[in-house]
């Protein structure tokens, strides 16, 4: 389970759908949709 912080729900969410991309400078991020109100959401760092 992956967690990030939603922007509309300004809290921590589980990350649906959660996947793992790289970003244009070569670092690791994970973008996904928030559990609850389905905005897109994204983080750095690695999917574990
Ligand atoms: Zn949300």
């Amino acid at each position: 389970m992956v967690k990030g912080h939603c922007m509309r729900c300004k809290e921590e969410r589980e990350i649906k759908g959660a996947k793992q991309v790289k970003m244009k400078n070569g670092r690791d991020a994970v973008t996904g949709n928030c559990m609850k109100c389905d905005t897109k959401m994204f983080k750095i760092g690695k999917l574990t």
